[in-house]
């Protein structure tokens, strides 16, 4: 068999070639040191990844051919507690996107002040070209060849774009196998049945609700004269619109891969959910429709619309929840919502950010405004480690006060410092990581000075 070995490498210092996800990444932490000033060894552990692994899967395909998948699994940084981050399944995924990731999630931990790191890992391929067979094979498949660098206590992976709690599900019971032992605490995201938490499933579009419900307040909305676009209408932003929904808010356009719709006065998202859920092309692993093919799902038909055009509505919040860089230095001027709330990792790039706040629009990060996902993730963690379980109320009712004291902070340094939410994100992350750091002894405490 002609198999290229597993690698498993120690991390070299970051920065690949810019522009990049990661380098942009780096250059936000940066700034966010001028407004808190860390020690210089705790900014240097921070600019580079703990551990990086790579590996060749092979998966036998359903006519018996052998094909091989690049893997990755990156522990970014587990100071604060064991690196925490999803698995990604896309024909995009790189290296220098999942130390970005990785980053952002060792970031997004400490804004929420949870104890958990940083990781993140994937899967450089198409997974809606594989039966339902070859989607399991690949899953167990990423578990055997990454057994050896995640665990419990050390990396605990979750659900990303294209991956789901069935796929959880799988990978938790291939690294049950392996150790020979029942272990639900390897991995979040999994179905309740299977060890999984109440409130999971939607918990990233929750916590991004939490958020705007603050803004509400902050900013005397009425939320029926809301007028908000959702790109991306997967697990968190379907959620995101669900709730909003039910709450009056005018979900006036959403999109997926294939395109979007386009309602001024509205669209029927229980009808587009409804929709969705029933067309799921693998027997309820991806779904087999778009959101564009559903003109008539509501009561009354809305306008087709591509990516491009949703991000560019007249509307008063902007909620990009489908993948990174939709917001760049060549579209951020035309954005015309008032607010943007990032559920996606990393939507808007570094040169947008700053197109976006000369033009005043509000941006909530994505490390701040989809740590709802993480932060339920920690409440099945700590479940599955005790075998104590919580109730969806309280789960609820948990993630409302972990996303509320984590918004009123955030956005006080914002309002006090006279700076983005972002940088004031990354300021208050900076500043617990910074202290974890510390705690272990830098060269001020070495040296003898204190
Ligand atoms: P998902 O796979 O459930 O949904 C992704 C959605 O994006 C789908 O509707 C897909 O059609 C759409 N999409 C893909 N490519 C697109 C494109 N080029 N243009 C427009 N839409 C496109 O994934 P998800 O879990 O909802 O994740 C979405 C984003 O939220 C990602 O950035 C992810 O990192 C982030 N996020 C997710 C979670 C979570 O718990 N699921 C937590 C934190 C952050």
């Amino acid at each position: 068999m002609n198999r290229t070995p597993t690698k498993t490498q120690s991390a070299s210092p970051g920065g690949t070639a810019s522009p990049s996800l990661f380098a942009d990444a780096l250059d936000r932490l940066t700034a966010a040191n001028e407004i808190v000033r860390v020690d210089e060894e705790a900014l240097d552990r921070l600019r580079r990844p703990r551990f990086v692994s790579l590996a060749s899967i092979p998966l036998r395909m359903d006519d018996g051919s052998l094909r091989f998948f690049e893997g990755y699994r990156v522990r970014y940084d587990d100071t604060r507690g064991p690196a925490k981050g999803g698995i990604r399944f896309h024909p995009g995924v790189t290296l220098d996107e999942l130390q970005a990731l990785g980053l952002w999630m060792t970031c997004k931990c400490a804004v929420v002040d949870i104890p958990f790191g940083g990781g993140k890992g994937g899967v450089t391929v198409d997974p809606k070209t594989l039966s339902r067979a070859e989607l399991q094979r690949l899953s167990r498949g990423y578990i055997r060849e990454f057994a050896d660098v995640i665990g419990p206590d050390v990396d605990v992976p979750a659900p990303d774009v294209y991956t789901n709690p069935r796929i959880m599900g799988w990978m938790a019971d291939e690294y049950s196998k392996i150790r020979r032992a029942r272990t639900p605490a390897i991995i979040t995201g999994k179905p309740v049945e299977g060890g999984g938490i109440a409130g999971r499933d939607d918990a990233t579009g929750r916590g991004a609700y939490h958020c705007i419900k603050e803004l509400e307040k902050l900013q005397g909305w009425q939320s029926g004269k809301v007028r908000v676009a959702i790109q991306g209408f997967g697990n968190a932003g379907q959620s995101v619109a669900r709730l909003l929904h039910a709450d009056g808010y005018r979900i006036v356009a959403v999109s997926d891969s294939k395109g979007g719709l386009h309602r001024p006065e509205g669209l029927d998202i229980p009808a587009l959910v409804q929709a969705k859920g029933e067309t799921r092309g693998l027997s309820g692993v991806y779904c087999g429709c778009s959101v564009c093919e559903c003109s008539h799902c509501g009561r009354e038909p809305a306008d087709q619309i591509t990516n491009e055009e949703l991000l560019e509505l007249e509307v008063d919040v902007l909620v990009p929840a489908a993948l990174e860089a939709q917001i760049t230095g060549e579209n951020a001027r035309r954005i015309r919502a008032s607010v943007v709330v990032e559920v996606a990792n990393g939507p808007v790039t570094g040169q947008a950010d700053e197109v976006l706040g000369a033009n005043e629009v509000l941006v909530v990060p994505d490390i701040l405004a989809n740590a709802g996902g993480v932060t339920v993730s920690y409440f099945e963690w700590a479940q599955n480690k005790t075998g104590w379980t919580l109730s969806i109320e309280e789960v609820h009712e948990r993630l409302h006060g972990v996303m509320t004291r984590a918004f009123t902070d955030v956005y006080a340094r914002h309002r006090d410092h006279e700076i983005s939410m972002r940088l004031a994100a990354y300021a208050a992350a900076l500043e617990r990581l910074g202290a974890a750091v510390d705690a272990q002894g830098t060269f001020e405490y070495f040296a003898g000075g204190r």
